[in-house]
Protein backbone atom coordinates (compact mmCIF):
# COMPACT_ATOMS: atom_id res chain seq x y z
CA UNK A 1 0.00 0.00 0.00
CA UNK A 2 1.45 3.50 -0.88
CA UNK A 3 1.71 5.88 1.46
CA UNK A 4 0.59 9.08 -0.13
CA UNK A 5 0.85 11.78 2.16
CA UNK A 6 4.35 10.45 2.87
CA UNK A 7 5.12 10.75 -1.12
CA UNK A 8 3.49 14.31 -0.81
CA UNK A 9 5.52 15.24 1.66
CA UNK A 10 8.75 14.24 0.31
CA UNK A 11 7.49 15.55 -3.24
CA UNK A 12 7.38 19.04 -2.10
CA UNK A 13 11.17 18.29 0.38
CA UNK A 14 12.73 17.70 -2.79
CA UNK A 15 10.75 20.22 -5.21
CA UNK A 16 11.95 22.90 -2.53
CA UNK A 17 15.42 22.68 -4.74
CA UNK A 18 14.16 24.11 -7.85
CA UNK A 19 15.87 24.04 -10.90
CA UNK A 20 18.37 21.62 -9.39
CA UNK A 21 16.13 18.71 -9.23
CA UNK A 22 15.43 18.53 -13.17
CA UNK A 23 19.20 19.12 -13.38
CA UNK A 24 20.43 16.64 -11.37
CA UNK A 25 17.72 14.10 -12.71
CA UNK A 26 19.06 14.45 -16.45
CA UNK A 27 22.64 14.12 -15.55
CA UNK A 28 22.10 10.96 -13.79
CA UNK A 29 19.66 9.49 -16.88
CA UNK A 30 22.46 10.38 -19.59
CA UNK A 31 24.99 9.51 -17.20
CA UNK A 32 24.10 5.78 -16.28
CA UNK A 33 21.91 5.44 -19.79
CA UNK A 34 23.42 7.94 -22.90
CA UNK A 35 21.36 5.37 -25.12
CA UNK A 36 18.43 7.95 -23.90
CA UNK A 37 19.50 10.84 -24.98
CA UNK A 38 18.52 10.81 -28.01
CA UNK A 39 14.91 11.04 -27.12
CA UNK A 40 15.24 14.34 -25.95
CA UNK A 41 15.87 18.21 -28.21
CA UNK A 42 19.22 19.37 -28.29
CA UNK A 43 17.51 22.33 -25.81
CA UNK A 44 17.03 20.78 -22.77
CA UNK A 45 15.51 24.29 -21.29
CA UNK A 46 11.72 23.81 -21.45
CA UNK A 47 12.30 19.74 -21.29
CA UNK A 48 13.31 20.72 -17.91
CA UNK A 49 9.91 22.70 -16.71
CA UNK A 50 8.23 19.81 -17.88
CA UNK A 51 9.32 17.27 -15.93
CA UNK A 52 9.00 18.65 -12.44
CA UNK A 53 5.67 19.42 -13.60
CA UNK A 54 4.47 16.30 -15.02
CA UNK A 55 6.18 14.63 -11.48
CA UNK A 56 4.31 16.89 -9.12
CA UNK A 57 1.27 16.21 -11.23
CA UNK A 58 1.89 12.19 -10.55
CA UNK A 59 2.72 12.67 -6.97
CA UNK A 60 0.07 14.62 -5.82
CA UNK A 61 -2.69 12.18 -8.08
CA UNK A 62 -1.02 8.98 -6.71
CA UNK A 63 -3.88 8.72 -4.18
CA UNK A 64 -6.37 8.97 -6.85
CA UNK A 65 -4.78 6.61 -9.51
CA UNK A 66 -7.95 5.48 -10.99
CA UNK A 67 -8.25 9.43 -11.85
CA UNK A 68 -5.82 9.71 -13.72
CA UNK A 69 -5.48 6.48 -15.63
CA UNK A 70 -6.97 7.93 -19.11
CA UNK A 71 -4.72 10.68 -18.77
CA UNK A 72 -1.37 8.40 -18.14
CA UNK A 73 -2.75 6.03 -21.25
CA UNK A 74 -2.77 8.95 -23.31
CA UNK A 75 0.99 10.36 -21.87
CA UNK A 76 1.59 6.95 -23.27
CA UNK A 77 0.48 6.78 -26.34
CA UNK A 78 1.94 10.41 -26.72
CA UNK A 79 5.04 9.62 -25.72
CA UNK A 80 5.66 7.22 -28.73
CA UNK A 81 6.05 10.16 -30.78
CA UNK A 82 9.48 10.81 -28.59
CA UNK A 83 10.81 7.57 -30.07
CA UNK A 84 10.23 6.59 -26.22
CA UNK A 85 9.86 2.52 -25.65
CA UNK A 86 8.78 0.10 -22.52
CA UNK A 87 12.46 -0.56 -21.78
CA UNK A 88 13.61 3.03 -21.38
CA UNK A 89 11.03 3.52 -18.63
CA UNK A 90 13.47 1.64 -16.24
CA UNK A 91 16.01 3.87 -17.13
CA UNK A 92 13.84 6.96 -16.19
CA UNK A 93 12.31 5.53 -12.80
CA UNK A 94 15.97 4.79 -11.26
CA UNK A 95 17.17 8.11 -12.07
CA UNK A 96 13.96 9.85 -10.94
CA UNK A 97 14.62 7.23 -7.52
CA UNK A 98 18.27 8.34 -7.53
CA UNK A 99 17.16 11.89 -8.06
CA UNK A 100 14.93 12.15 -4.58
CA UNK A 101 16.78 10.48 -2.89
CA UNK A 102 20.12 13.33 -3.32
CA UNK A 103 17.93 15.57 -2.42
CA UNK A 104 15.88 13.68 0.75
CA UNK A 105 19.15 13.77 2.10
CA UNK A 106 18.46 12.61 6.08
CA UNK A 107 14.77 11.98 5.25
CA UNK A 108 15.39 9.43 2.45
CA UNK A 109 14.13 5.56 3.96
CA UNK A 110 13.78 2.62 2.83
CA UNK A 111 10.28 2.91 2.66
CA UNK A 112 10.18 6.58 0.55
CA UNK A 113 12.39 3.97 -1.68
CA UNK A 114 9.86 1.25 -1.15
CA UNK A 115 6.58 3.76 -2.05
CA UNK A 116 8.63 6.09 -4.98
CA UNK A 117 9.31 2.68 -6.59
CA UNK A 118 5.74 1.48 -6.35
CA UNK A 119 4.29 4.65 -7.61
CA UNK A 120 6.38 4.96 -10.21
CA UNK A 121 6.04 1.31 -11.17
CA UNK A 122 2.26 2.12 -11.28
CA UNK A 123 2.39 5.08 -13.81
CA UNK A 124 5.06 3.68 -16.06
CA UNK A 125 2.88 0.01 -16.18
CA UNK A 126 0.25 2.02 -17.32
CA UNK A 127 1.47 4.51 -19.68
CA UNK A 128 3.97 1.70 -21.68
CA UNK A 129 0.62 -1.00 -21.54
CA UNK A 130 -1.53 1.68 -23.12
CA UNK A 131 1.40 2.58 -25.93
CA UNK A 132 2.29 -0.83 -26.63
CA UNK A 133 -1.69 -1.20 -27.29
CA UNK A 134 -1.63 2.01 -29.77
CA UNK A 135 1.44 0.49 -31.43
CA UNK A 136 -1.29 -2.22 -33.14
CA UNK A 137 -3.10 0.09 -34.84
CA UNK A 138 -2.00 3.77 -35.11
CA UNK A 139 1.43 5.51 -36.40
CA UNK A 140 3.42 7.09 -33.22
CA UNK A 141 3.06 10.30 -35.51
CA UNK A 142 1.57 11.12 -39.20
CA UNK A 143 3.58 13.08 -41.54
CA UNK A 144 1.53 15.99 -42.82
CA UNK A 145 2.07 18.48 -45.75
CA UNK A 146 1.95 22.32 -45.12
CA UNK A 147 -0.51 23.16 -47.59
CA UNK A 148 -1.16 26.79 -47.14
CA UNK A 149 0.53 29.43 -44.98
CA UNK A 150 -0.96 32.70 -44.57
CA UNK A 151 0.58 35.30 -42.38
CA UNK A 152 -2.35 37.34 -40.79
CA UNK A 153 -0.20 39.74 -39.46
CA UNK A 154 3.20 39.74 -37.82
CA UNK A 155 3.18 37.51 -35.05
CA UNK A 156 0.46 35.05 -36.54
CA UNK A 157 0.03 32.70 -39.08
CA UNK A 158 -2.84 30.23 -40.49
CA UNK A 159 -1.97 27.24 -41.66
CA UNK A 160 -3.34 24.25 -43.47
CA UNK A 161 -2.41 20.40 -43.13
CA UNK A 162 -2.81 17.62 -45.17
CA UNK A 163 -1.83 14.47 -43.58
CA UNK A 164 -2.86 12.22 -46.32
CA UNK A 165 -5.25 10.32 -44.22
CA UNK A 166 -7.46 11.47 -41.35
CA UNK A 167 -6.00 11.75 -38.27
CA UNK A 168 -8.90 11.17 -34.75
CA UNK A 169 -9.42 14.34 -33.03
CA UNK A 170 -12.30 15.94 -30.93
CA UNK A 171 -12.68 19.64 -31.86
CA UNK A 172 -11.11 21.36 -28.55
CA UNK A 173 -8.78 18.88 -27.98
CA UNK A 174 -5.08 19.81 -29.50
CA UNK A 175 -2.17 17.46 -31.63
CA UNK A 176 1.08 18.15 -30.86
CA UNK A 177 3.64 19.11 -33.94
CA UNK A 178 7.20 18.83 -34.62
CA UNK A 179 8.99 20.94 -37.27
CA UNK A 180 12.69 19.70 -38.48
CA UNK A 181 13.77 22.63 -37.99
CA UNK A 182 13.35 21.79 -34.16
CA UNK A 183 14.15 18.39 -33.85
CA UNK A 184 12.57 16.26 -31.42
CA UNK A 185 11.01 19.70 -29.63
CA UNK A 186 7.32 19.38 -29.96
CA UNK A 187 3.97 21.38 -29.11
CA UNK A 188 0.44 21.42 -28.99
CA UNK A 189 -1.82 23.33 -31.22
CA UNK A 190 -5.51 23.68 -31.37
CA UNK A 191 -6.58 22.24 -34.60
CA UNK A 192 -9.25 25.25 -35.71
CA UNK A 193 -11.93 23.23 -37.66
CA UNK A 194 -13.88 20.27 -36.84
CA UNK A 195 -12.49 16.74 -38.49
CA UNK A 196 -13.09 17.32 -42.57
CA UNK A 197 -13.40 14.63 -44.99
CA UNK A 198 -10.78 15.64 -46.93
CA UNK A 199 -8.43 15.58 -43.79
CA UNK A 200 -7.43 18.65 -43.70
CA UNK A 201 -6.44 21.05 -40.60
CA UNK A 202 -6.21 24.44 -39.74
CA UNK A 203 -4.00 26.05 -37.37
CA UNK A 204 -3.54 29.06 -35.84
CA UNK A 205 0.05 30.00 -34.57
CA UNK A 206 1.01 32.76 -32.98
CA UNK A 207 4.75 33.63 -32.28
CA UNK A 208 5.88 33.55 -28.80
CA UNK A 209 8.73 35.98 -28.11
CA UNK A 210 11.97 33.76 -28.32
CA UNK A 211 9.66 30.88 -28.41
CA UNK A 212 11.28 27.84 -30.47
CA UNK A 213 8.49 25.86 -32.52
CA UNK A 214 5.85 29.09 -32.77
CA UNK A 215 8.93 31.17 -34.54
CA UNK A 216 9.71 28.86 -36.66
CA UNK A 217 6.10 27.87 -37.52
CA UNK A 218 4.93 31.36 -38.31
CA UNK A 219 8.27 32.70 -39.86
CA UNK A 220 10.15 29.91 -41.65
CA UNK A 221 8.08 27.07 -42.77
CA UNK A 222 6.66 27.42 -46.28
CA UNK A 223 3.77 25.44 -48.31
CA UNK A 224 5.20 22.18 -49.36
CA UNK A 225 7.18 21.69 -45.99
CA UNK A 226 6.06 18.87 -44.01
CA UNK A 227 5.83 18.55 -40.10
CA UNK A 228 5.00 15.99 -37.68
CA UNK A 229 1.75 15.63 -36.39
CA UNK A 230 1.60 13.38 -32.78
CA UNK A 231 -2.11 12.10 -31.47
CA UNK A 232 -4.86 13.93 -30.81
CA UNK A 233 -4.58 14.90 -26.50
CA UNK A 234 -6.69 16.24 -23.47
CA UNK A 235 -10.36 16.66 -22.69
CA UNK A 236 -10.83 20.37 -21.20
CA UNK A 237 -12.17 21.77 -24.27
CA UNK A 238 -14.35 18.95 -25.65
CA UNK A 239 -18.01 19.59 -26.17
CA UNK A 240 -19.97 18.79 -22.78
CA UNK A 241 -23.31 16.99 -24.03
CA UNK A 242 -26.48 19.04 -22.77
CA UNK A 243 -29.02 20.65 -25.28
CA UNK A 244 -28.22 24.69 -22.60
CA UNK A 245 -26.48 27.41 -24.15
CA UNK A 246 -22.73 27.39 -24.99
CA UNK A 247 -20.72 30.58 -24.04
CA UNK A 248 -17.19 30.41 -25.63
CA UNK A 249 -14.66 33.15 -24.38
CA UNK A 250 -11.08 33.44 -26.11
CA UNK A 251 -8.05 35.21 -26.44
CA UNK A 252 -5.91 35.37 -29.73
CA UNK A 253 -5.19 31.88 -30.75
CA UNK A 254 -7.51 30.62 -28.00
CA UNK A 255 -10.13 31.39 -30.60
CA UNK A 256 -8.77 28.38 -32.41
CA UNK A 257 -10.49 25.74 -30.57
CA UNK A 258 -13.58 27.90 -30.13
CA UNK A 259 -14.09 27.62 -33.97
CA UNK A 260 -13.96 23.89 -34.17
CA UNK A 261 -16.18 23.41 -31.60
CA UNK A 262 -19.03 26.33 -33.41
CA UNK A 263 -18.61 23.70 -36.28
CA UNK A 264 -18.88 20.61 -34.43
CA UNK A 265 -22.19 22.78 -32.96
CA UNK A 266 -23.80 23.31 -36.64
CA UNK A 267 -24.56 19.51 -36.19
CA UNK A 268 -26.61 20.04 -33.74
CA UNK A 269 -27.07 23.74 -32.76
CA UNK A 270 -27.14 25.55 -29.07
CA UNK A 271 -28.00 29.24 -28.11
CA UNK A 272 -23.83 29.62 -28.63
CA UNK A 273 -21.82 33.01 -28.27
CA UNK A 274 -18.69 33.84 -28.73
CA UNK A 275 -16.30 36.58 -27.46
CA UNK A 276 -12.59 36.91 -29.13
CA UNK A 277 -10.34 39.58 -27.20
CA UNK A 278 -7.33 40.72 -28.69
CA UNK A 279 -5.64 44.02 -27.15
CA UNK A 280 -6.34 45.98 -30.86
CA UNK A 281 -8.43 45.36 -33.87
CA UNK A 282 -5.38 44.55 -35.58
CA UNK A 283 -4.63 41.15 -33.29
CA UNK A 284 -8.57 39.92 -34.70
CA UNK A 285 -6.54 38.11 -37.39
CA UNK A 286 -9.77 36.21 -38.86
CA UNK A 287 -12.40 38.57 -37.98
CA UNK A 288 -14.50 38.05 -41.07
CA UNK A 289 -14.03 34.26 -41.11
CA UNK A 290 -15.58 34.32 -37.65
CA UNK A 291 -18.12 37.39 -38.97
CA UNK A 292 -19.20 34.45 -41.92
CA UNK A 293 -20.20 32.05 -39.36
CA UNK A 294 -22.12 34.08 -37.43
CA UNK A 295 -24.27 35.22 -40.64
CA UNK A 296 -24.55 31.79 -41.60
CA UNK A 297 -25.93 30.48 -38.26
CA UNK A 298 -28.94 32.32 -36.45
CA UNK A 299 -28.08 30.61 -33.34
CA UNK A 300 -24.57 31.78 -33.00
CA UNK A 301 -23.77 35.79 -31.46
CA UNK A 302 -20.35 36.60 -32.07
CA UNK A 303 -18.90 39.50 -30.22
CA UNK A 304 -15.05 40.81 -31.10
CA UNK A 305 -13.56 42.54 -28.09
CA UNK A 306 -10.36 44.74 -27.70
CA UNK A 307 -8.72 46.65 -24.87
CA UNK A 308 -8.05 49.72 -27.21
CA UNK A 309 -9.19 51.30 -30.07
CA UNK A 310 -7.91 54.44 -31.33
CA UNK A 311 -10.00 54.01 -34.72
CA UNK A 312 -13.34 53.37 -33.30
CA UNK A 313 -13.71 49.77 -35.09
CA UNK A 314 -16.91 47.39 -34.50
CA UNK A 315 -15.58 45.67 -31.60
CA UNK A 316 -16.68 45.59 -28.06
CA UNK A 317 -14.10 47.53 -25.32
CA UNK A 318 -12.93 45.56 -22.91
CA UNK A 319 -11.71 41.77 -22.33
CA UNK A 320 -13.98 39.34 -23.30
CA UNK A 321 -14.24 37.41 -20.17
CA UNK A 322 -15.82 40.62 -18.46
CA UNK A 323 -17.72 41.68 -21.15
CA UNK A 324 -19.37 37.79 -21.77
CA UNK A 325 -20.50 38.01 -17.38
CA UNK A 326 -21.40 41.53 -17.90
CA UNK A 327 -24.25 40.91 -21.09
CA UNK A 328 -25.52 37.83 -18.61
CA UNK A 329 -23.98 35.21 -21.32
CA UNK A 330 -22.45 33.39 -18.72
CA UNK A 331 -24.76 32.15 -15.75
CA UNK A 332 -26.84 28.84 -16.80
CA UNK A 333 -24.29 28.11 -19.86
CA UNK A 334 -21.53 25.53 -20.37
CA UNK A 335 -18.45 27.94 -20.91
CA UNK A 336 -15.08 27.28 -22.98
CA UNK A 337 -12.22 29.57 -22.16
CA UNK A 338 -9.09 29.50 -23.85
CA UNK A 339 -6.18 32.04 -24.48
CA UNK A 340 -2.79 32.68 -22.95
CA UNK A 341 -2.34 31.40 -19.74
CA UNK A 342 -2.51 34.46 -17.79
CA UNK A 343 -5.61 35.28 -19.14
CA UNK A 344 -7.25 31.89 -18.21
CA UNK A 345 -6.15 32.44 -15.08
CA UNK A 346 -7.83 35.56 -14.93
CA UNK A 347 -10.92 34.61 -16.43
CA UNK A 348 -11.34 31.81 -14.34
CA UNK A 349 -10.93 34.05 -11.22
CA UNK A 350 -13.48 36.13 -12.76
CA UNK A 351 -15.98 33.88 -13.74
CA UNK A 352 -15.44 32.16 -10.05
CA UNK A 353 -15.68 35.53 -8.62
CA UNK A 354 -19.27 36.25 -10.58
CA UNK A 355 -20.34 32.94 -9.08
CA UNK A 356 -20.19 30.61 -11.61
CA UNK A 357 -20.19 27.26 -10.97
CA UNK A 358 -17.00 25.76 -11.60
CA UNK A 359 -18.29 22.25 -12.96
CA UNK A 360 -19.54 24.69 -15.52
CA UNK A 361 -15.97 26.33 -16.56
CA UNK A 362 -14.20 24.50 -19.59
CA UNK A 363 -10.38 25.23 -19.77
CA UNK A 364 -7.40 22.99 -20.96
CA UNK A 365 -4.52 23.58 -19.01
CA UNK A 366 -2.19 24.77 -20.46
CA UNK A 367 1.51 23.14 -18.81
CA UNK A 368 2.80 26.40 -18.25
C1 LIG B 1 -3.37 22.41 -25.04
C2 LIG B 1 -2.61 23.51 -25.72
C3 LIG B 1 -3.08 24.04 -26.93
C4 LIG B 1 -2.39 25.09 -27.55
N1 LIG B 1 -2.88 25.58 -28.73
C5 LIG B 1 -2.23 26.61 -29.34
C6 LIG B 1 -2.72 27.17 -30.57
O1 LIG B 1 -3.73 26.72 -31.14
N2 LIG B 1 -2.03 28.21 -31.12
C7 LIG B 1 -0.91 28.73 -30.52
O2 LIG B 1 -0.33 29.69 -31.08
N3 LIG B 1 -0.41 28.21 -29.37
C8 LIG B 1 -1.03 27.16 -28.78
N4 LIG B 1 -0.52 26.63 -27.62
C9 LIG B 1 0.79 27.11 -27.12
C10 LIG B 1 1.91 26.31 -27.83
O3 LIG B 1 1.81 24.93 -27.50
C11 LIG B 1 3.33 26.75 -27.43
O4 LIG B 1 3.44 26.72 -26.03
C12 LIG B 1 3.66 28.14 -27.94
O5 LIG B 1 3.52 28.17 -29.36
C13 LIG B 1 5.10 28.49 -27.56
O6 LIG B 1 5.96 27.51 -28.00
P1 LIG B 1 7.47 27.88 -28.40
O7 LIG B 1 8.22 26.61 -28.62
O8 LIG B 1 7.46 28.87 -29.50
O9 LIG B 1 7.97 28.64 -27.10
P2 LIG B 1 9.00 28.09 -25.99
O10 LIG B 1 10.34 27.99 -26.62
O11 LIG B 1 8.42 26.88 -25.35
O12 LIG B 1 8.91 29.26 -24.93
C14 LIG B 1 9.57 30.52 -25.08
C15 LIG B 1 9.11 31.46 -23.99
O13 LIG B 1 7.73 31.80 -24.19
C16 LIG B 1 6.94 31.51 -23.04
N5 LIG B 1 5.65 30.98 -23.54
C17 LIG B 1 5.41 29.71 -23.97
N6 LIG B 1 4.14 29.59 -24.39
C18 LIG B 1 3.55 30.80 -24.25
C19 LIG B 1 2.25 31.32 -24.53
N7 LIG B 1 1.27 30.54 -25.07
N8 LIG B 1 2.02 32.62 -24.26
C20 LIG B 1 2.97 33.41 -23.73
N9 LIG B 1 4.24 32.98 -23.45
C21 LIG B 1 4.52 31.69 -23.69
C22 LIG B 1 7.72 30.44 -22.30
O14 LIG B 1 7.42 30.47 -20.90
C23 LIG B 1 9.17 30.84 -22.58
O15 LIG B 1 9.58 31.86 -21.71
C24 LIG B 1 -1.21 25.60 -26.98
C25 LIG B 1 -0.73 25.07 -25.77
C26 LIG B 1 -1.41 24.03 -25.15
C27 LIG B 1 -0.87 23.47 -23.85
Amino acid sequence: MIDAERLKKNWSLVASHGDQVPLYFYSTLFLTHPETRDLFPMNMAAQRDKLVNALGAVVSNVDTIDAVVPTLQALGRDHRKFGALRGHYPAVGEALVATLEHFSGPHWTPAIAADWTAAYGLVSATMADAADAAAHYTPAWWDAEIVAHERRDLETAVITLDPGNRIDYLPGQSLSLCTSLRPRVWRQYSPANAPRADGTIELHVRAVDGGQVSTALVSLVRPGDHLRVGPAFGTGLTLRPGRGPVTMIAGGTGVAPMKALVEQLAAAPRPTSLYWGARSPAGLYCLDQLRALASAHDWLEFVPCVDEDLFGSESRLGSPVELAVAHGRCSGADVYLCGPPGMVETGRKHLAGSGIRAEAIHFEPTGE
